[in-house]
């Protein structure tokens, strides 16, 4: 069975059910500055709510940045708006942790490794992890959670999944990109944005914007 749902955000929500139990989803969205904002803004409510956000904001955040040329410039704001303050969040957290006498182990991260969920609160716990073994698993914490069961993170082991060098390097390089015009003058107009909206033949030229 298939259901496809087209939320009033312009998201395409897609659900597929597959057998009795198992179900997969595809969140489909325009990535534009309105879609974005609204998704954040739905991730921060959840944690307000606590309810668990299927999808991971943070960690998307960090791929968009790493993967992709942003022109817009407010959706590129809001982008980079979200990675310095997981930038700072981190350099928080790995500050509080070391002043606890806590070693950070780094771990690093699997090529297509899930992101990791808080085993107590739901919430997405995005490079530092708190571990602990309960009923003979590993689960992971935030901080939040590991302070509630203990203050001063006993019985924890802490862990990072990036470098912060690595992440301001990404921070770094992830820039505004200018939008590229391209002009033909056999058709006397201006088409924007897309380099591969122009037509063929004639005489091209490339123009950046004034
Ligand atoms: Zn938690």
């Amino acid at each position: 069975m298939l259901d496809l749902l087209a939320e009033i955000s312009g998201c395409v929500h897609w659900v597929q059910a597959v057998g009795w139990c198992n179900n997969i989803a595809w969140n489909v969205g325009p990535l534009t500055a309105r879609q974005y904002q609204l998704a954040i803004e739905r991730y921060e409510w959840n944690k307000l709510q606590s309810f668990k956000s299927i999808v991971p904001m943070v960690h998307l955040s960090w791929n968009l940045a790493r993967n992709i040329k942003v022109s817009d410039p407010k959706l590129f704001e809001l982008i980079k708006n979200c990675l310095l303050r997981t930038i700072r969040q981190c350099a928080l957290i790995l500050e509080f942790v070391k002043s606890k006498g806590v070693e950070v182990r780094f771990h690093g991260r699997g090529k297509n490794e899930a992101s990791h969920y808080c085993g107590q609160c739901e919430i997405e716990v995005f490079n530092v992890l708190f571990i602990r073994e309960q009923e003979k698993r590993h689960v992971v914490h935030c901080m939040d959670c590991a302070r509630k069961q203990a203050p001063g993170l006993e019985g924890f082991v802490c862990l990072e999944e990036y470098r912060m060098s690595e992440l301001i390097e990404v921070f770094d390089h992830f820039v505004l990109q200018p939008v590229v015009i391209w002009e033909t003058h056999d058709q006397g107009h201006r088409m924007g944005r897309e380099t591969n909206d122009v037509s063929s033949g004639g005489e091209e030229r490339l123009a950046t914007p004034s």
